[in-house]
C-alpha cells in the first residue's frame, strides 16, 4: 500500500533560520503518528507546511498526499483533498452557533435558499461522532475548551477528513477532556482517517500513537514504532544525549 502521506526532504526558512531542515517523513491511512520535539523546534511549522499555509514555492521538498504531488498556494486547497488541522488557538467564531460554525463556507442551499434542516440534520449526525450531545444552535462561545475542540474535528469532517492534524490539541484540556480527545482519535482511525499528534505530553503520546517521529531544531532525528520507545527515550531523542553526559547514571 502506498503511503496516504509523504513529506520528502522538506526545508522552511524564516530569513537565516532554518525553521524545519530537510526533514521527511510517512503517514499511512489510519495511523496515527506523534509528533515530537521541544518548543521551537519545528514542528508547526513543517504542519503549516503541509497544510498550505506557506504556500507552493516557499520551501523546499516535496509533499505526497493520496497518490498526487501536493503544489497547494492555499489552505483551502490542502482541505479540498482531504487535511485538515487544528491549531492551538482555535479557529471558530464565538458568536456564532455550532451550526454556522461548521457550515462557514461551506452552507447547503435548496433552489439557491440555505436549507437549514439539511444543515441540522447532518450537523447532528457530524457531532453524534464525535460524542457531542448538544444543540447545533447552541453558540461556540457558551462551549467549554474540550467541546470547541470537538466541533473544530467535526468541522473537519463534514469536509471528508482523511489526514487531521492536532496541533498541541489537550494544552488547555482537562484530563477528562483529554480522555474523550483521544477516543474521538482512535474512533476516527477505526475508520480510516489518519492523525498527526502534535504533544508535550509524552503519556498521550504513548497512549495514542502507532509511531512516533521526532525533529529537533529543525531536524530529522528518527521515526520509530511506538511501541519501542519509552518515554525516556523519546525525551533523550528529543533534547540529545548531552544530558546524559551531564547526569551520568553512575
Ligand atoms: P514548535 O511548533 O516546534 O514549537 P515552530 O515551528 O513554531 O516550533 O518554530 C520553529 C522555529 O521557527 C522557531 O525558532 C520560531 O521562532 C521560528 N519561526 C516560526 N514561525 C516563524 C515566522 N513566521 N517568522 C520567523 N520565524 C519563525
Ligand atoms: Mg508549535
Amino acid at each position: 500500500m502506498p503511503y496516504l502521506l509523504e513529506m520528502k526532504n522538506i526545508t522552511k526558512a524564516f530569513g537565516v533560520v532554518k525553521a524545519v531542515d530537510n526533514v521527511s517523513l510517512s503517514v499511512n491511512a489510519g495511523e496515527v503518528m506523534s509528533l515530537c520535539g521541544e518548543n521551537g523546534s519545528g514542528k508547526s511549522t513543517l504542519m503549516k507546511v503541509l497544510c498550505g499555509i506557506y504556500p507552493y514555492g516557499s520551501y523546499e521538498g516535496e509533499i505526497w498526499f493520496a497518490g498526487e504531488q501536493l503544489q497547494a498556494g492555499h489552505i483551502r486547497d490542502t482541505e479540498r483533498k482531504g487535511i485538515a488541522i487544528i491549531h492551538q488557538e482555535l479557529a471558530l467564531v464565538k458568536h456564532l452557533t455550532i451550526l454556522e460554525n461548521i457550515f462557514l463556507g461551506a452552507e447547503i442551499s435548496r433552489h439557491g435558499m440555505l436549507d437549514y434542516d439539511s444543515m441540522t440534520l447532518r450537523c447532528q449526525k457530524l457531532l453524534a461522532q464525535v460524542n457531542l450531545n448538544i444543540s447545533p444552535d447552541t453558540r461556540v462561545g457558551d462551549l467549554g475548551l474540550g467541546q470547541q475542540q470537538l466541533v473544530e474535528i467535526a468541522k473537519a469532517l463534514n469536509k471528508q477528513v482523511r489526514l487531521l492534524i492536532l496541533d498541541e490539541p489537550t494544552a488547555s484540556l482537562t484530563e477528562r477532556e483529554t480522555e474523550v480527545l483521544l477516543t474521538i482519535i482512535r474512533d476516527l482511525q477505526a475508520h480510516g482517517i489518519a492523525c498527526i499528534y502534535i504533544s508535550h505530553k509524552l503519556n498521550e503520546v504513548k497512549a495514542i500513537s502507532d509511531s512516533i517521529c521526532v525533529i529537533r531544531d529543525g531536524q530529522p532525528i528518527g521515526t520509530r514504532n511506538a511501541e519501542q520507545m519509552s518515554e525516556d527515550d523519546i525525551i533523550t531523542m528529543m533534547v540529545g544525549r548531552e544530558l546524559t553526559a551531564l547526569y551520568p547514571s553512575e
